[in-house]
């Protein structure tokens, strides 16, 4: 274990480091990097990989392999591409020095040969993800596109339920110093409404408290529709075996006892909530995009619209791929799909973290955007559907280009969900009616 831990540090500790919360960001376009260090008999294909990096909205940066690494910002991958030269040992070498230089950047090898040895060596050199040869290089692309998603996650969230101000005060300092967010709530009958505006990771919950007991507290969660999976850890003073187990039985997942370990309490809320987020997310996604599934998009409209500020504003769009069913006729059910993934795969690069993205039905697609104009939001769809247009999709004989239409409608004309979907819908059927490929704007 500690020559692991000395050549490599968990990916998935960086990543929460560097993570932080959700900041929108004004530019909307935010042009993440990606450094290309490639061998020289590789710039075919590094250029080809450049492009479709660029048409989903990356940085690509160029660096020939002994060359010295640029001095921007730190990029969200670097990218290896190996070729004749340079050596094994040299190429070690560099990967080392790059993962010294940019700690919180994931590192790809591309075109490693499928066996232990080589994948191990590159690894203890500080490589993440390995992409053998035989992988397409939308591979490289999805990988990098699903990292945009976890890179950009929020913040891990706890709720203490704790009665005593000093051990709240305390909880919250070890959980902080841990990079997790964290909020008190001292009395359990605010605990239905502080769990709906909050939404947790999980629960601490305290066991003896004035009018009820963490138990109680338990089980009323558990009653609540969405919470039954929500990891719930006892953190007592109560050293009784049996009332443990039987704290369990009632709902909770583990049991801490006081006074706690601040490293092994913060490792337990980490873990618990990386195996929830991963379950939630499963249940929640869409197998073939990673997007949200029609039922998770629904749910988090609702959401973002009940949690909307008064004097805010939030944009839904309707997006519909144009004559989708002649692609599938003409070119085949996996080349659709295809088409499906690199809509999906545009929205996801060109969108923020805190915006909507779903996919609503077969090639329908939801968004919602929050602090956004309608002429704003519809400006940012505006711009995808023309690079859509040009994107191309790869199939057996060519290529082939496809378009879509969309309907936008925000909450200065609609309030409730169901009614900004209807009216975004309605523009989108306008804008099929008007002749497809283009954005109407239901509040314009
Ligand atoms: P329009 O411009 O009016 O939207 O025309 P369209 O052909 O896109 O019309 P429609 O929405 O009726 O057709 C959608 C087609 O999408 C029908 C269905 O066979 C296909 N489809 C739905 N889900 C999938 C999928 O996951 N993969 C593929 N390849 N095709 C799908
Ligand atoms: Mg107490
Ligand atoms: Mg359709
Ligand atoms: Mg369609």
């Amino acid at each position: 274990i500690g020559a692991i831990e000395s050549a490599r540090q968990p990916v998935g500790e960086r990543r929460v480091e560097e993570g932080g919360s959700a900041v929108p960001d004004p530019e909307w376009v935010r042009p993440r990097s990606v450094w290309l260090i490639t061998a020289p008999d590789r710039s075919e294909q590094a250029d080809a990989l450049m492009q479709q990096l660029r048409y989903f909205g990356f940085k690509p940066v160029d660096v020939h392999w002994d060359e010295p690494l640029p001095e921007a910002e730190a990029p969200l991958a670097v990218l290896f591409i190996p070729g004749v030269t340079p050596t094994i040992d040299q190429q070690l070498e560099q990967i080392a020095v790059v993962r010294a230089a940019v700690p919180a950047s994931q590192l790809f090898y591309i075109g490693v040969e499928r066996a232990m040895e080589p994948v191990v060596a590159v690894m203890r050199a500080g490589i993440d993800v390995t992409v053998s040869s035989d992988d397409q290089s939308s591979m490289v692309l999805t990988r990098i596109l699903d990292l945009v998603q976890t890179h950009e996650q929020e913040k891990y969230r706890v709720l203490v339920v704790e009665d005593s101000r000093v051990a709240a005060a305390l909880i919250k300092r070890t959980l902080s110093e841990h990079n997790i967010d964290s909020m008190n709530v001292s009395d359990p009958s605010a605990l239905i409404e502080t769990v709906a505006t909050y939404r947790p990771d999980l629960v601490l919950m305290d066991m003896y408290m004035p009018r009820f007991n963490g138990v109680e507290a338990t089980r009323v969660l558990r009653q609540v529709a969405g919470q039954q999976a929500m990891p719930i850890v006892y953190l007592s003073s109560e050293s009784d075996i049996g009332m443990q187990v039987e704290a369990l039985r009632l709902g909770g997942d583990q049991f801490l006892t006081k006074p706690f370990n601040p490293v092994l309490l913060a490792a337990v809320v980490r873990t618990k909530i990386e195996r929830y987020r991963e379950a939630m997310r499963s249940t929640r996604t869409d197998g073939l995009t990673g997007l949200l599934n029609h039922t998770a998009s629904k749910a988090r409209l609702k959401q973002m619209v009940e949690l909307m500020p008064s004097h805010g504003n939030l944009c839904v769009a309707m997006l519909d791929i144009d004559h989708f069913k002649s692609i599938n006729d003409t070119f085949g059910h996996p080349v659709g799909d295809q088409v499906i993934r690199g809509l999906a795969w545009l929205l996801k690069g060109r969108l923020r973290a805190s915006d909507l993205i779903g996919r609503y039905g077969g090639e329908e697609f939801i968004l919602a955007l929050p602090d956004a104009t309608p002429e704003r939001a519809t400006a940012v769809i505006e711009r995808i559907r023309r690079d859509f247009a040009a994107l191309p999709h790869a199939h057996m004989e060519g290529t082939l280009y496809s378009t879509f239409s969309a309907g936008v409608a925000c909450t200065l004309h609609y309030s409730t969900p169901s009614e900004l979907t209807e009216a975004a819908d309605n523009a989108l059927l306008e804008a099929k009616r008007k002749g497809r490929n283009r954005v109407i704007n239901a509040c314009g």
